[in-house]
């Protein structure tokens, strides 16, 4: 079956054309006006077609979780945020730090999952930071590893992990947390606002030391590292200077901190707790710097659901996560491209591009036939009653954007449909 694109807004060379979109037989996206008598025909007229965005930072919660979220809600609620490739974290139940384990999850993916969804193995067995995964077997499936959630503390166990994953031209994804320099029972940052709350707060150098740390070891080792939900200025200048080096170093940052900091926690409420926190005001404006000059790369949700009573209680009491999947786009565009600080051109290489280039997704059979069709004229309230994602708890809730996706296509079918 074939979809007929007509009269869209296409996102090519940097700018928007109206043209009609064939996507033919679930495997290329052809520039036509012939439409084929068996295909669907879909009116795009005052929609804007963009890249399917890619999401290098889920947690899908199955298997093992899944009161929080399901592969099959967490994959709906992606295709609605105008996603069609997401790599989803291995904080589950197994923990896929075996082939046997990883494919539990994967046989729930190719059952459920209405977009492209790439687990991510762990590093270390059972994430528990003391012995690394069977990397050299997970590898054959993915090239994905990380220990999100925690950072690998032994400098000797990252270091035996970058060295296998490097020689299976892997990828490591690296949650950057020294248990060192963290404070036992944080909840938001070391800032004002911590001291305001009466809450013991995270100091910056508890991610910027690992994240040298990190650095230095794929100086000695060459493997490929990307760091995940960076947060503070320390390191930020640390990838900056990586990059420069020409070390392979690569990094993410969430619409969360680049768009809020510690001065927005407007209440003593669990919406605002997560794992990096809300870093200070200059963080955050380093942090957008760092995307308008390229040290980060990519924008990622580290969408992370609970249930309501685990996120609908104080900063004390709630569990870390925000859920991001179906407001990152309408945010970034909303008060990124929109404000002018960065250009749609380079919120498509943010949201879809490098991920597929630094992933090496082509590489994987996953140049593929994946859209995201949006409303952009339309402004609406972010109502998380309207989410298909099972989490509902968000620090945005309310506040107004642009960018309504109507259609996502994925591998050539449609994923997400507004009625
Ligand atoms: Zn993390």
């Amino acid at each position: 079956m074939s979809i007929f694109l007509r009269n869209g807004l296409v996102y090519t060379g940097g700018e928007f054309q109206k043209k009609n979109l064939l996507v033919k037989d679930r495997e290329t996206i052809i520039q036509t006006d012939q439409c084929p008598d068996d295909a669907e025909v879909i009116d795009c007229t005052g929609f804007h077609i963009l890249p399917g965005l890619i999401d290098p930072h889920v947690h899908l919660r199955e298997p093992g979780h899944s009161e929080k979220e399901t592969i099959l809600s967490g994959s709906k609620a992606a295709a609605h945020g105008g996603f069609t490739s997401i790599f989803a974290m291995p904080n589950l139940n197994p923990v896929p730090d075996s082939v046997e384990h990883l494919n539990v999850e994967q046989n729930i993916i190719d059952r459920d999952a209405v977009i492209g969804v790439l687990p991510v193995a762990s590093i270390t067995q059972n994430q528990q930071g003391e012995a690394i995964s069977d990397i050299a077997a997970l590898s054959m499936h993915t090239i994905l590893f990380s220990d999100d959630g925690v950072g690998v503390q032994s400098e000797a166990i990252m270091e035996q992990a970058m060295k296998e994953v490097a020689r299976c031209h892997g990828v490591i994804l690296a949650h950057c947390e020294d248990n060192r320099q963290v404070a036992r029972g944080w909840r938001i940052n070391a800032g004002h606002k911590a001291e305001e709350l009466g809450l013991i707060g995270v100091n910056n150098e508890s991610e910027a030391s690992e994240v040298r740390r990190n650095i230095e070891l794929v100086r000695k080792t060459g493997c490929q590292l990307h760091i995940c939900h960076i947060s503070a200025k320390e390191s930020i200048e640390a990838v900056r200077r990586a990059r420069k080096e020409g070390l392979p170093v690569t990094a993410e940052a969430t619409p969360h901190h680049l768009l809020l900091c510690e001065d927005d926690i407007t209440e003593n409420h669990g919406r605002f707790r997560m794992n990096p926190p809300l870093r200070s005001r200059e963080d955050q404006l380093a942090l957008v710097e760092a995307i308008q000059d390229g040290t980060v790369t990519m924008i990622a949700t580290d969408h992370a659901p609970h249930t309501r009573e685990q996120k609908d209680t104080d900063l004390e009491h709630a569990l870390n996560g925000i859920v991001g999947l179906e407001t990152s786009f309408p945010l970034i565009y909303t008060y990124l491209v929109k404000t002018g600080k960065i250009t749609m051109e380079r919120c498509m290489e943010l949201m879809s591009i490098n991920a597929h280039q630094t992933f090496h997704m082509k590489e994987h059979g996953l140049e593929l036939a994946d859209l995201s069709i949006w409303n952009l004229e339309e402004a609406y309230q972010i109502n998380p009653d309207e989410f298909l994602s099972m989490g509902k708890s968000t620090p945005f809730a309310g506040q107004t954007v642009y960018g309504r996706c109507e259609l996502t296509i994925s591998k050539g079918t449609i994923a997400y449909r507004r009625n």
